[in-house]
């Protein structure tokens, strides 16, 4: 009894081996046939990709495109045409009420009485929603702060002055998002918050590592019940003047003048486009980026990228015949800048009507060289994911990690979907961000388009297998 007994536990155990042999094989296989199709994908990308110029035409055929301008419009229609060249399926458009902000002709800023410059010219730009200042300008003596406690502090010294907020972005910070993040609190709450102890006008350092002369803009907001008062970003270079003249001892007076406005909210549309899943259709994949930008240079970086990165990862999965078991849907946004409108508006619409979004990968870091893939969720699904990293190692962008997913796609997040963003290069984004100098000359087409790749090869394996 007790041999036979052994004899069926040895059997049993025999039996699951030979199991377990099976389907790592079978998984070995698998693994060979992504890593084929992983190949493919890059092969088509470098040898016949669109990505660049597509970029190429949203750059100079469209050009910079602020929520409720007419360019924004234009690239609502050429991302819907774009789609349907490229033979995605369900082309359409989804449509949202978008702020209307306009910045204006007139944005100027000087020194007008220094003893020891005389009057002289500051490099300004009015930040997104500012009010104008009137038609002469806001004229006041400058205080400089570094943060928001600092400004708390000196409080009593504030009533009737143009406050300065003047702390640059931490360069020694590893991540340059994370510097970000420590700084941009002075352009989003920086002129309500001066406006609560009595000040004028807010000045701020731009965003930025470099140090140059070109402002960089970016969304800054008002409070209910405290007055509003026009806010403008200066230079880096211009704010380490401004910084080294006040040090002097000597009041500083600046003259501001902005003549931004802001109008009704204006209709405006995100941009649908899918491959139609082959088995379970209404479980989708999305990828994603933001068509809006600002409207200085050509939001080539910030995010011309990502949006033609989405329809190029389609299209290249279109070019190879692969077809998912999942769908899988670009969707360039809209009103990512300043209101998130088609973010929260598309999420609004995906939950009432469906389907149901498993994951959603969007790329809003500038078009650098692919390092990886971001996931928002717990380890356990940050390793399902780095299951597939081997898919992108070939080409460096295989670091699979715990992050954010992207602004765009957060709203999806409370539905339970897995939200991911396209990790980059991005030692340089800040340079250019939200800038002048963010036109297609400073995008690279193979980091484009590799980019592109990244994100055709993990939304397919993802539409494929599921989380
Ligand atoms: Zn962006």
């Amino acid at each position: 009894m007790k041999t036979l007994k052994n004899h069926k536990f040895v059997l049993a155990m025999q039996a699951m081996m030979l199991m377990a042999m099976v389907q790592g094989s079978v998984a070995q296989e698998d693994d060979k046939a992504y890593l084929q199709t992983a190949n493919a994908i890059i092969d088509e990308a470098l040898q016949r990709g669109k990505a660049y110029e597509m970029l190429r035409e949203l750059s100079f055929e469209v050009g910079p495109r602020l929520s409720g301008s007419p360019q924004a419009a234009a690239a609502v229609e050429w991302g819907r045409e774009t789609m349907i060249e490229h033979g995605l399926e369900n082309v359409h458009l989804q449509e949202v009420m978008v702020p209307h902000w306009e910045r204006g002709p007139i944005e100027r800023a000087a020194v007008v009485n220094s003893s020891f410059v005389g009057t002289h010219e500051l490099t300004v730009c009015a930040l997104g929603g500012s009010i104008a200042t009137p038609t002469l300008g806001v004229t006041a003596e400058v205080l400089e702060v570094q943060t928001m406690d600092e400004l708390h502090q000196k409080a009593s010294e504030a009533a009737g002055k143009i406050i300065f907020f003047n702390r640059p972005m931490d360069a020694t910070k590893r991540n340059t998002f994370a510097a970000y993040g420590g700084a941009v609190n002075q352009r989003g709450s920086g002129a309500a918050e001066a406006a609560k102890v009595g000040a004028v006008a807010a000045l701020v350092r731009s965003m930025t590592t470099a140090l140059d002369d070109v402002p960089h803009t970016g969304g800054m907001h008002y409070e209910e019940g405290v007055p509003k008062i026009p806010s403008a970003a200066i230079s880096t270079l211009d704010a380490n003047f401004l910084s080294d003249l006040l040090k002097k001892g000597a009041p500083v007076s600046v003259n501001l003048q902005l003549s931004s406005r802001t109008l009704p909210d204006t209709p405006s549309a995100n941009v649908v486009g899918e491959i139609t899943g082959s088995e379970l259709p209404d479980e989708v994949v999305l990828l994603g980026g933001h068509l809006d930008s600002w409207d200085k240079g050509h939001g080539a970086h910030d995010d011309g990228s990502g949006c033609v990165q989405s329809i190029e990862a389609l299209r290249l999965l279109k070019a190879l015949n692969l077809r998912p078991r999942r769908t899988i849907r670009a969707v360039l946004f809209m009103n990512e800048e300043n209101g998130l409108r088609g973010g929260k508006g598309y999420a609004e619409h995906v939950e009432k009507n469906g389907p149901k979004h498993i994951v959603a990968i969007e790329s809003d870091r500038g078009g650098f060289a692919p390092r990886g893939i971001t996931v928002q969720a717990e380890n356990q699904i940050v390793a399902k994911v780095a299951r597939w990293s081997y898919l992108l190692e070939q080409i460096g962008a295989d670091r699979i990690e715990r992050g954010g997913g992207g602004a765009d796609i957060s709203p999806l997040v409370p539905q339970g979907t897995v939200t991911m963003g396209l990790m980059v290069e991005s030692h340089r984004y800040f340079d250019y961000h939200h800038s002048a100098n963010d036109t297609f000359d400073k995008v690279n087409e193979r980091e484009l388009t590799l980019g592109a790749a990244t994100m055709a090869i993990i939304a397919y394996v993802l539409a494929n297998e599921g989380l």
